[in-house]
């Protein structure tokens, strides 16, 4: 059956993932080329996509990170292709060298960057807010304020692209990424174009006029100039701009510039307080370029304006910049009058209670009722740390790493850790890592440490993914620049941590057709590293003997501990109806020294105060086997059938 995004149904009205609607946008707007790197809360766009590719004749794919899949957006948008690149805020940070040279360059079709951003940072390190990057690269941004614009902003989004000439950047949020609502299906357009390379930009800007190299440059910059004036007006005729000024004068003189998902807020604010239609409201499509005639013809009619937004006060700023000369009398509060918060998300109770202080009204009185129950709630949620699934080979890697450190370095080192799912690797209580950075960090950094002088061993642990998307450049560098460290490579297979999606060592591309594996140590070796072991984390002592190997090894060297992820193993075990073997603590052997769950920590591990003893949680247990590796008394083993504690 046809996936739902790629269903012909003009008129039909469905609930969809806000990155589904982004999805459903991009059939309906035939685009003909998607990429990305997978990333939450952006991830399920082009999951989606690769879902219908074959059914809508699109061509997706997984790219090793976030600057590829934006250079194969470039190369489909040259060749007279829709095309997008979609990435999380953070993943946008690499696009930034082509980025700022495609600005300059003309594309034959609409070219699309589609930035989640995450504020609160939900799944991510930052609360970065991409607008800015938008405004660095002088390129327009988009923000859909729900579901059903989350759709026809991609439409919007590659129509604005193909009408000025520059590359457009949908900014999403996590809200609107990840929550579900309505949409009304436009027709799906979907047109063969058939490719053709222009080389039209080399001929007029390189070799054209005389102009070659540098001096072309101030020349390109003037064209993007001209073509970033011409942004607000396209928008305006687009309809990305809805504004509404009471007729009979707005209560308290009060206007509301909004954009994304705290439009929401703001509408259930004012209908709660019986205040639609009585204040003011401009609703921003489009935020860069700053659209600064639609906004001061609206803040005009106000004594004062409340501008929310998500993320940094870039409106709330570019607000104050212009009122100074254009409207001088204009009160604006938002942000830096701490009406709202800087830092983390929006909600309801943040904006409505901004709008009741601007308006004098009362504070929202919390029912008692509603009082009671979340006081209920929350003793009924037990508080835990993060930590990795039961089984997950990650574990069972870095404890035997550590056991290593203590053998071969009387338990001195100092490791960087990177970004996935074994970043919770720093976490009690296995806390091997010291630090971690962004993605691809750890090598380079641990390249660094290395040389400061440290005499401990250094270590790096990066994941199989991370490791194509930015470990290859470090690795090489630290083979050339013979740094000292130990590398780690946690290979579960696949991108677990942002949904299982393919990289480039699983064999299969995104719309699962068969493909070269390109291999870890292959690379490794050719990457000049010497001391390469491949090892299967749930040996524990071929773990162990491999790390101490690599810590005693005078150079780089690269340990892989390869097993497929957890919890992708269960999956496909049910699928084959697989009986997984349960573990069992005898209790004669149980000392109740408790290194099986304050050390090791595996959660499917209980541990019985009153008895002294440990037990297994047998419905979490995935028969991985490492307790019993971990256990100094031999305490675990698999349970006979109708046996267990
Ligand atoms: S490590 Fe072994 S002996 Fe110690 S508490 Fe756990 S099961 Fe018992
Ligand atoms: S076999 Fe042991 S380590 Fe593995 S999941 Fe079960 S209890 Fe945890």
């Amino acid at each position: 059956m046809v996936h739902l995004v790629a269903r012909e149904d003009p008129g039909g009205r469905h609930l969809l993932l806000g990155n589904e609607a982004v999805a459903r946008g991009a059939v309906e707007s035939n685009v003909e080329i998607a990429a990305a790197y997978p990333g939450t809360p952006s991830s399920e766009i082009v999951e989606t996509l690769a879902e219908v590719a074959d059914d809508v004749g699109m061509h997706v794919q997984w790219s090793t990170n976030e600057m590829v899949a934006f250079e194969v957006a470039i190369g489909g948008a040259l060749c007279g292709k829709r095309s997008l690149a979609s990435m999380k805020h953070i993943g946008a940070n690499w696009i930034m060298d082509p980025l700022m040279h495609a600005v300059y360059h003309g594309f034959d079709a609409g070219l699309l960057i589609i930035s989640a951003d995450d504020p609160s940072g939900h799944s991510s390190a930052n609360e970065q807010d991409n607008r800015y990057m938008a405004q660095l690269a002088e390129i327009p941004a988009l923000e859909p304020s729900d579901f059903q614009e989350a759709k026809d902003y991609v439409g919007h989004a590659l129509s604005l692209s193909e009408e000025v000439k520059l590359p457009v950047m949908l900014r999403l949020v996590t809200r609107i990424c990840h929550s579900r609502g309505d949409c009304t299906f436009g027709p799906v357009r979907r047109e063969k174009r058939p490719p053709r390379f222009s080389d039209d930009y080399y001929r007029d800007f390189v070799l054209g006029g005389n102009i070659v190299g540098p001096k072309a440059i101030p020349k390109l910059h003037r064209i993007q100039h001209e073509k970033l004036a011409r942004v607000e007006e396209a928008a305006a005729r687009a309809g990305l701009f809805q504004s509404e000024v009471p007729e009979d004068g707005p209560s308290g003189g009060l206007g509301i510039i909004a954009s994304s998902a705290p439009v929401g807020y703001v509408l259930d604010s004012l209908d709660s307080r019986g205040l639609m239609g009585k204040v003011g409201l401009l609703k921003l499509g489009l935020s860069v370029p700053f659209p600064e005639k639609t906004v001061s013809s609206f803040a005009s009619s106000f004594e004062k304006v409340l501008v929310v937004e998500e993320g940094e006060p870039y409106i709330e700023r570019n607000l104050a910049a212009l009122a100074k000369c254009d409207l001088p009398g204009l009160k604006i509060f938002g942000k830096l009058t701490s009406h709202l918060p800087r830092e983390g998300e929006l909600n309801f109770s943040s904006v409505d209670g901004a709008l009741a202080s601007l308006l004098g009204l009362g504070a929202r009185e919390v029912p008692p009722e509603k009082l009671k129950l979340m006081e209920v709630s929350s003793k009924l949620v037990t508080p835990r740390i993060m930590s990795m699934c039961a089984g997950c080979p990650h574990r069972a890697a870095f404890y035997a790493a550590k056991k290593a450190t203590r053998t071969a370095a009387n338990a001195r080192y100092v490791a960087i850790g990177d970004i996935g799912c074994y970043t919770l690797g720093m976490y009690p209580p296995l806390r091997f890592m010291q630090d971690v950075f962004c993605m691809g960090g750890s090598i380079g950094v641990a390249n660094g440490v290395a040389k400061s002088g440290i005499t401990d061993p250094v270590i790096a642990t990066i994941g199989d993914s991370t490791f194509y998307h930015a470990g290859i450049p470090a690795l090489i560098n630290a083979t050339f620049n013979q740094a000292n460290i130990k590398v780690m490579v946690l290979d579960n297979e696949v991108t677990a941590m942002t949904g299982y999606q393919p990289h480039p060592g699983c064999g299969e591309t995104a719309t699962k057709k068969p493909t070269k594996r390109v291999v870890i140590e292959e690379i490794c070796r050719a990457c000049g590293i010497e001391f390469v072991r491949i090892v299967d984390p749930y040996d524990f002592s071929s773990s162990v003997r491999a790390m101490e190997d690599a810590i005693r090894f005078e150079g780089p060297a690269v340990v892989i501990f390869r097993r497929l992820c957890t919890q992708e193993h269960l999956r496909r075990a049910r699928r084959q109806g697989l009986r997984i073997e349960k573990y069992r603590v005898d209790l004669q052997k149980c000392i109740g020294c408790r290194t099986c769950v304050a050390a090791f920590g595996c959660p499917a591990i209980g541990f019985d105060r009153e008895r002294k003893k440990a037990y297994v949680i047998a419905l979490d247990c995935v028969g991985c086997g490492v307790c019993a590796s971990v256990c100094p008394q031999g305490a675990f083993s698999p349970e006979r059938a109708g046996e267990g504690t």
